[in-house]
């Protein structure tokens, strides 16, 4: 025996944001006076009519074994949105699958098109689960990077030299986690002529699609034509737009043979996502005029809380933070410093208490990632801190 563990463990790392939230919950455990900007969370509770809906469906017995792909109803719910909402075409409930949680969705997506020598080309800056997925599906994250001066948004041309005969997938998250970056209806065609051109998939990664701001509209590549359509894999779920993460509960919206192979895959990892939880989500689509209400409650504070950071931030000598359109996260590039983001976040928690996430977390040493699913005072506060631990570098 070589090793206890099996190739697929010791190739794994744990999750960096997770690690940075421990850390900062941790010290606040022990009485620390922490401003904990690590966590990817909304801070809101889940609106109480998809509570009651859940809690009814308890009381009534919903408690057993469903259909693998989800609840019918649901799946129903889900394809109509996508048709009339999102702008796909004759999506039909067997499009779609409903998964435990917008990671997992990502994970079977890889899964139902990733074989061994396969290459997933993924943007840097990337969310910190896409390179380890990819290698548990036995493929080969390959990344490219868009920094701060193109707005981190890739294009064809940088995708042409990351492209080689196994290249298989490209993977796209708009709104971005951990940039707030949001792709424009042209900046997607030109990702996706490129997909049509040399034959690839698109992971597209929308989990933050009702979380945009200053006007932008949340456009998903599927949408672009049935060309588009029939090669991206739609992922995403209740856990952001609903502040419903401990739910586990994703969606896929994918091709019938991907949708189909997803499936199989889902009946034979996890069976269906919990029942009783899907009747919560069943009625967030059923009442869009609750569940719009709480969702613009929530964008208004987000919106608030964003723009606190990014005038706070670029107030500060040394930061420059590009503005985010989407999602609850600020990138600032923190360079300007010389030391590595590491380094730099290592210190910020010793020295003032404050957690943020290194960018060489998400491929992208120049940067931090704040989440800003946390209160304005401790926004006010944390940045108060921020800028004095700046002043003294
Ligand atoms: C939060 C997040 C997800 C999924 O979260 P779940 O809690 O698993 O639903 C997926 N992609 C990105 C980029 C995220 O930030």
């Amino acid at each position: 025996m070589d090793s206890r563990l099996s190739a697929w463990a010791l190739n794994v790392s744990p999750s960096p944001t997770l690690a940075v939230d421990a850390k900062a919950k941790a010290l606040k455990a022990a009485g620390e006076d922490v401003c904990g900007f690590g966590a990817g969370e909304p801070d809101f509770d889940t609106p109480q009519f998809i509570k009651d809906a859940c809690v009814k469906a308890i009381a009534e017995g919903k408690t057993k074994y469903i259909p693998a792909p989800g609840l019918p109803a649901l799946r129903e719910a889900l394809a109509e949105y996508y048709t009339e909402k999102k702008g796909l075409k004759d999506i039909k409930f067997s499009n779609i699958i409903v998964s435990p949680g917008g990671k997992f969705s990502c994970y079977l997506a890889f899964l139902a098109t990733i074989s061994p020598m396969d290459e997933v080309i993924i943007p840097a800056p990337y969310w910190v689960s896409y390179p380890e997925m990819v290698k548990l599906a036995g493929g080969k994250p390959v990344f490219v990077y868009a920094g701060d001066e193109s707005d981190f948004k890739i294009n064809s041309a940088i995708l042409e030299k990351a492209l080689t005969p196994n290249t298989k997938m490209i993977v796209l998250t708009t709104p971005s986690n951990p940039t707030g970056a949001v792709y424009t209806k042209e900046e997607l065609q030109d990702i996706v002529d490129f997909a049509i051109k040399h034959d690839l998939y698109i992971l597209a990664d929308e989990i933050y699609e009702s979380l945009v701001y200053d006007g932008v509209e949340a456009i998903s590549p599927a949408s672009l034509s049935s060309e588009a359509q029939s090669r991206v894999i739609v992922t995403s779920g209740f856990s952001k737009s609903y502040a419903m993460t401990g739910w586990r509960l994703g969606t896929i919206c994918a091709p019938d043979d991907i949708a189909k192979a997803v499936a199989s895959l889902q009946s034979q990892i996890c069976s269906n996502a919990t029942t009783f939880a899907q009747y919560g989500a069943l009625e967030a689509l059923k009442r869009p005029d609750l569940a719009s209400e709480a969702l613009s409650k929530m964008i208004v504070q987000f919106d608030r809380r964003r723009l606190m950071f990014y005038e706070g931030l670029n107030s500060i000598k040394g930061v420059s933070c590009r503005r985010p359109k989407g999602a609850f996260y600020v990138f600032p590039n923190i360079s300007s410093f010389g030391m590595s983001s590491a380094n730099f976040c290592a210190k910020l928690l010793e020295d003032e208490l404050v957690a943020v996430v290194p960018g060489s977390a998400f491929g992208s040493e120049p940067n931090i990632r704040f989440s800003y699913a946390v209160s304005e005072q401790t926004i006010e506060k944390g940045l108060e801190r921020f800028a004095r631990f700046c002043s003294k570098l």
